[in-house]
């Protein structure tokens, strides 16, 4: 149930109630409300007074239910938006970690050429062996940093742990919760204690419910701009890295008020079918796309098999207009 306070609550009241009714209180400028679990649908009278009306959901995707909010929630990054009613589908692109200056500037310069404005590189590697290339940590941020400045572009980066949310926090426009951290609470929280737009990506062992529950932790503390990113999930198929579930994409279009963003590079896990596999998923009418390039991804130092090359970046982005236009979408 979420339950909408007056406008003239008290915080002391606010909390009373709250306390009472065991639920969760945002409580700051924009939105004063409390969320109970979804098996409770009624409150006490005597709180009636502070109340202005309440929703009672299904199951405990409730922030982020599209019966709660009709639209899909927009989400603006600096000087884009995503979501409401833009119809704008964001590429997003980079490279998986940032590994030089040299590099990096690279990949500016390409995002410069197709006027693109998002620009995404990790610097903290979740990485599955101790022993791989595990990024360039902070100095990364600061590079990253340097290139927004000298651009003017967005920078997203990723979340690995609970040691350097601040740092990404403080040096990107975006932040990225990755797969294998989504169920880290430490790092929801925090992202969810402040307002910069938060993209978070679905466990590849984890359902809907537990995926768009995990949003319901960032939401839940505060933040609004939240974005889902399906990346693929683990099945019984090893010929592909994951299988990128569209399925689960109409599911979240569908029953959520959340943007999607979908990740085809860490899906498939071979360059080949990304532009394939990307058509497809414009095609579903998205908010945004996550797609890894590098200037030679022969060399790079970490997914180096999924990584488009500057050519065949430009030949699938080029593809994708039409699709985007026959859709309603604009890409941007
Ligand atoms: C990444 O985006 O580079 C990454 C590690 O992705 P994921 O968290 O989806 O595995
Ligand atoms: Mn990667």
């Amino acid at each position: 149930m979420i339950v909408h306070l007056k406008e003239n609550i008290s915080i002391e009241d606010a909390e009373n109630i709250s306390r009472d009714i065991e639920g969760k209180l945002i409580f700051n400028e924009k939105n004063k409300l409390i969320i109970t679990s979804s098996k409770k649908n009624s409150i006490s009278d005597i709180h009636e007074k502070f109340i202005s009306d309440k929703h009672i959901l299904k199951s405990d995707i409730q922030l982020a239910s599209r019966d709660y909010i009709k639209k899909t929630r927009k989400v603006k990054i600096n000087n884009i938006e995503i979501g409401g009613d833009t119809n704008n589908t964001l590429m997003i692109t980079g490279p998986c970690s940032i590994e030089s200056k040299e590099q990096i500037r690279e990949s500016a310069n390409l995002l410069k050429k197709l006027n693109l404005t998002t620009l995404r590189a990790g610097c903290f590697k979740p990485r599955t062996s101790p022993y791989s290339f595990q990024g360039l940590g902070v100095e990364g941020l600061k590079m990253l940093s340097e290139i927004r400045d000298e651009f003017g572009f967005n920078i997203i980066s990723e979340v690995k742990d609970a040691s350097h949310v601040e740092d990404v926090i403080n040096y990107t426009d975006i932040i990225q919760i990755g797969a294998k951290a989504m169920y880290d609470h430490g790092i929801l929280r925090e992202t969810g204690q402040q307002n910069k737009p938060v993209l978070l990506k679905r466990g590849f062992g984890s359902n809907l419910q537990e995926f768009v529950q995990a949003a319901e932790f960032i939401l839940s503390e505060g933040n609004d701009n939240v974005i889902l990113c399906e990346r693929g999930i683990r099945t019984f198929e090893t010929k592909t890295r994951f299988t990128l579930d569209l399925c689960g994409v109409s599911f979240l279009k569908e029953y959520t008020n959340l943007p999607i963003i979908l990740d085809t590079s860490h899906a498939m896990g071979y360059s080949y079918g990304v532009p394939d596999l990307t058509r497809a998923c414009v095609a579903m009418g998205i908010d945004g796309l996550l797609i890894e390039s590098h200037p030679n991804p022969k060399e790079a130092k970490s997914d180096a098999s999924q990584q488009l090359n500057f050519k065949e970046f430009e030949e699938m982005f080029s593809s994708l207009v039409p699709i985007c236009q026959s859709v309603n979408r604009n890409l941007i």
